[in-house]
């Protein structure tokens, strides 16, 4: 049923940069609704990496991406986000200090600033055109992306891809899975040296096989249960290699989907901000993280949460008009309830 909800700021993207702007805007007295496409909160942290660790949150010597966003969630929650999640922000109508963002199920959230905080925009694997590959992605025997290492334990598995995901997964899984093959249409890999130079020592002592230069050619099985994954070289000579998971990875596919039409203006697919400010071209709609574009802009974590600090600060006057704004450290502000 559709639902109609009043809040100071819509948060389009509930991904690591997305949930820090809820704990900035908190901490400026300003409530946040949180809309997010995913099922989950977390964006790429969960979607695609959740157990991988990350090395460059400050603070963190090491941290792994699933655990990062559920201190984010914690950090937030003392503000009372509402999350609105398995929707897509559709329509965005009115004007600075009278929006109101419309989902694809319907919710329409009045709000006086929008943050769109939406990473790569709505994004997806790219998936590899083999017939009949929908009944093996719905049993899970096709997977983009691992959430749980375990989850295959003494799986025989297929990783497709020559970047730094299929690379990466390949030594994640080893001892994990039964075993590996790695499916790469030449024998170069653009990943990590050092990852490349493990992997290679790896498939030198027989633990993990190179399959180069091969594609992706048909997938053999019966209802949903994998069996082969059967791949061909360029001259058209099939390999049939015993599997029942296969793991492409050929990047994501990323679109803008619908902000693209919010008369923002664009850079390479991206909102160009003052980095300053981290406001749009639109008054009252700012955007922070991946999807910021401005000049020298790093797509960091890091570099996403300091501009969830300008942009909260920015916005401040349009939900608390007449209300000066004092700079205070969050040492001297204190968080509600902690
Ligand atoms: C394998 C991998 C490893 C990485 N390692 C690191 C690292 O070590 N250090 C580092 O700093 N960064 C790393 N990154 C990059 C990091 O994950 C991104 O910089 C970060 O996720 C950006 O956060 P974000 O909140 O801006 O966007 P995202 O995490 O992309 O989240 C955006 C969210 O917005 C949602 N969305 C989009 N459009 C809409 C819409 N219209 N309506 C509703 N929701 C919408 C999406 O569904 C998504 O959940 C890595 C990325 C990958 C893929």
């Amino acid at each position: 049923m559709a639902q109609r909800h009043e809040t100071d700021i819509v948060v389009v993207g509930a991904g690591p940069v997305g949930l820090f702007q809820v704990f900035e805007a908190g901490m400026l007295d300003m409530r946040c609704h949180v809309v997010d496409t995913l099922d989950a909160i977390g964006g790429q942290c969960v979607a695609l990496y959740p157990e991988k660790p990350i090395y460059d949150i400050p603070g963190y010597p090491v941290i792994e991406a699933g655990d990062l966003i559920r201190r984010l969630e914690r950090q937030a929650a003392p503000f009372g986000p509402v999350y609105h999640l398995g929707q897509q922000v559709v329509a965005l109508e009115g004007e600075a200090g009278a929006f109101t963002a419309r989902t694809s199920s319907g919710t329409a959230i009045s709000c006086k600033a929008v943050v769109i905080a939406a990473g790569c925009g709505a994004f997806g694997p790219n998936r590899p055109p083999l017939a009949g590959i929908e009944a093996f992605e719905e049993s899970g025997a096709v997977a983009y992306l691992v959430a749980r290492k375990e989850d295959h334990r003494g799986k025989k598995a297929v990783i497709a891809g020559g970047g730094d995901s299929a690379v990466d997964w390949a030594l994640g899984l080893h001892g994990v899975c039964e075993t590996i093959a790695v499916v790469h249409r030449r024998d170069r890999f653009r990943a990590a040296p050092e990852s490349v130079r493990r992997l290679r020592a790896l498939a030198d002592a027989g633990e993990v096989e190179l399959v180069v230069p091969y594609q992706l050619h048909a997938l053999e099985g019966e209802n949903g249960a994998l069996s082969a994954v059967v791949v061909a070289d360029l001259d058209g000579a099939r390999r049939r290699l015993e599997a029942d998971l296969l793991l492409p990875f050929y990047g994501l596919r990323m679109e803008l989907g619908p902000i693209a039409g919010w008369g923002l203006n664009l850079e390479k697919n991206l909102v160009a901000v003052d980095p300053a400010t981290s406001r749009t071209s639109a008054p009252g709609v700012h955007a922070v993280g991946d999807i910021a574009a401005y000049p020298g802009k790093l797509k960091l974590i890091l570099s996403g949460f300091s501009e969830t600090a300008m942009a909260a600060h920015d916005i401040h006057d349009l939900v608390h008009p007449g209300k000066p704004l004092r700079f205070e450290y969050s040492t001297t502000r204190g968080v509600p309830g902690i």
